[in-house]
């Protein structure tokens, strides 16, 4: 389908890219989440003649992104989305759980115009920022027609909301696609496409996260390692727990002790998926295993599964 309009909307929702510091040479002392989507873009020179609308979201460092922000996100981005004006909207985001929210957003809309999310590495105050910089690209990405589907452009890469993954804690070029699979690269504005997406599943649709986000299921992350046992998995029993996903070694493999405690609790009624640990690379499936996460990273593993449970 070929976007009409010729309008991109810029929601922003706080990161390091709105990040500011006392200090413009401190990369690493700064406040997340200080200035507007609107200053951001106040600030780029390079959107002149770009029909442009900003919104606010939200205004939080990303390791704080929770369940009641991603529902006002998606329940925003569907409505922009729906604006026959809009050719493709742009998220400011922070880099720790961005890949989170693509996957989220990606899953629950599959959209059918672009939605770039875009972040960064220094803050906005620093004397090489590279905020500005992604901003640009994610914008050139978000006004490409023909394009569909949550996007992440970053450090001049674009990436899928399925493959990418924060891989560096410090480096500008934080973001990697899994098994090298990135879709493209955008340089001095020109988008050059590398690879095509494999076609998405549909999308679950903003009805499969109407109820209050205090009442989503709880789903949790646990990891294999040396002597590993099941003393968190019987923890989080005694709490009251509806999903586990477990970060498995190579193939999803899982020590004994911490597998014993796992078929427990999916013997009780809570939902488990097996994912691996290692960067890349398929669970594959197996007979009498616990069930696969296919290739799913552990962190989307666990959004797949708590979708699923907000079936119920
Ligand atoms: N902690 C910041 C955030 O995720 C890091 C960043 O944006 O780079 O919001």
């Amino acid at each position: 389908m070929q976007n009409k309009g010729d309008l991109i909307v810029i929601l922003g929702t706080g990161g390091t890219i709105a990040g500011t510091a006392a200090d413009p040479g401190d990369n690493v002392g700064y406040k997340a989440a200080q200035l507007s989507v609107e200053q951001l873009i106040a600030s780029l020179p390079g959107l002149a003649g770009r029909r442009l609308e900003t919104e606010q979201v939200a205004q939080i460092d990303s390791k704080d992104m929770d369940f009641a922000t991603w529902q006002q996100l998606a329940e925003k981005l569907a409505q922009h989305l729906a604006r026959p004006e809009v050719s493709g909207i742009v998220i400011t985001h922070g880099t720790d759980t961005l890949e989170e929210t693509a996957y989220f957003l990606q899953r629950l809309l599959n959209p059918v115009k672009p939605v770039v999310i875009t972040a960064a590495m220094r803050p906005a105050t620093s004397l090489q920022s590279d905020g500005p910089q992604n901003l640009l690209d994610a914008v050139a990405v978000a006004a490409q027609a023909h394009v569909a589907g949550v996007l992440v452009a970053f450090a001049g890469a674009i990436h899928s909301a399925e493959q990418v993954r924060k891989v560096h804690s410090y480096r500008l070029d934080a973001f990697a696609s899994a098994e090298g699979s990135r879709l493209g690269v955008v340089e001095e504005g020109i988008v050059r496409w590398l690879a095509r997406r494999p076609s998405a599943p549909a999308a679950l649709g903003l009805a499969r996260i109407s109820r209050p986000a205090a009442q989503w299921p709880r789903v949790q992350i646990v990891m294999n390692h040396v002597g590993a046992d099941g003393a968190v998995v019987e923890a989080l029993l005694a709490q009251g727990v509806d999903g586990l996903v477990v970060a498995g070694t190579g193939n999803g493999s899982v020590a004994s002790p911490l597998e014993a405690a796992l078929r427990q609790a999916h013997e009780q009624g809570v939902a488990v998926l097996r994912s691996t640990r290692c960067d890349a690379g398929p669970v594959s499936a197996a007979a009498d295993a616990l069930p696969s996460a296919g290739s799913l990273s552990p962190v989307k593993a666990r959004i797949e599964l708590l979708l699923t449970l907000l079936a119920d």
